[in-house]
C-alpha cells in the first residue's frame, strides 16, 4: 500500500478519506495498492495537478530546463509505425518523419522500447 503524492489529497472532503475512531475522525491522504494517474503516484488528476502546480518548477530545474529550441532532423526523426499487408498481417516499420524513408522492423524490435534508429534527442 502506498500514499497518493498529492500535497492536498487530504483536503478533498470525500467519504473514503474520513478515517479514525469516533470523536477523532480526520480526512486523510488516500492510500491504495495502485493509482491510475501520474505513473501510479496519484489518486486523481486533481492530486496530479496539485503536485505539478507546486513542484513543476523545481522538477524542471532539477532535471534540466529547456533553454534552446530542439530540432527534429533526419538523424532523430525515426518513429515506429505499423500497417497491414495484402494478407492482413501486421507489418512493422520504421518511418523517418523528415525524409519519409521506410525500413522494416521485426515485431520484437517494434516492442523493444530501447530499440531505435535515432542518434540524437
Ligand atoms: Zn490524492
Amino acid at each position: 500500500m502506498k500514499f497518493c503524492q498529492g500535497p492536498k489529497c487530504h483536503q478533498y472532503k470525500t467519504k473514503d478519506r474520513i478515517k479514525g475512531i469516533k470523536g477523532s475522525k480526520t480526512y486523510q491522504t488516500r492510500r491504495r495498492s495502485s493509482f491510475y494517474y501520474g505513473d501510479d503516484n496519484f489518486c486523481s488528476m486533481n492530486c496530479y495537478n496539485d503536485w505539478a502546480n507546486k513542484f513543476v518548477d523545481q522538477a524542471i530545474d532539477h532535471f534540466g530546463r529547456t533553454t534552446t529550441a530542439k530540432h527534429l532532423t533526419e538523424q532523430n526523426a525515426w518513429f515506429k509505425d505499423y500497417t497491414w499487408n495484402g494478407n492482413n498481417d501486421t507489418v512493422y516499420i520504421y518511418r523517418n518523419g523528415i525524409t519519409n524513408e521506410q525500413r522494416s522492423l521485426t515485431e520484437e524490435q517494434f516492442r523493444d522500447n530501447n530499440y531505435t534508429l535515432n542518434t540524437g534527442e
